[in-house]
């Protein structure tokens, strides 16, 4: 993916109770599972947010934060940004079924003009329970 220079990580507000982040913030640094594609971009900035709590309608507001602020201290355009709607919010996962809001959050942020990319860290064991049918099979992108 060309021209990345910031990424937001938007975590499901529930599963940030029990979560604190690293599994996605480690496959960011480590450029693996859904973060493959920078692995020859070593200048992205990671920003991790909540999308806010049910049913997530502040995703919007607060990736525009993102990119107001992205744009005042580091003159980075909102075309240089991507989002990525965390594993804990797209998958079926140890945490819970997908959000069932999701269609309308990935809606509100492109209509704001960002780029989204649904997932983050890929746990080895949903995976394998998505394998046995245990948990929904998943299409990473
Ligand atoms: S809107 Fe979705 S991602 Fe956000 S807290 Fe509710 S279930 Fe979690």
């Amino acid at each position: 993916m060309n021209n990345v220079k910031v990424i937001g990580i938007i975590q499901c507000d529930f599963a940030r109770e029990r979560c604190s982040g690293f599994g996605c913030m480690n496959s960011f640094c480590q450029r693996i599972d859904a973060f493959a594609r920078y692995k020859n971009n070593a200048g992205i900035l990671a920003v991790p947010f909540n999308c806010g709590g049910c049913p997530g309608r502040r995703t919007g507001r607060l990736a525009s934060n993102l990119a107001k602020w992205a744009k005042r201290k580091s003159e980075i355009d909102k075309e240089s940004i991507v989002i990525h709607l965390s594993s804990c919010m797209v998958t079926d996962n140890g945490h819970y079924p997908p959000c069932p809001h999701i269609g309308c959050i990935e809606t509100i942020l492109r209509r704001k003009g960002f780029r989204v990319v649904k997932g983050s860290y890929k746990s080895k064991t949903a995976e394998k329970k998505r394998g046995e049918g245990v948990y929904e099979p998943f299409a990473w992108d």
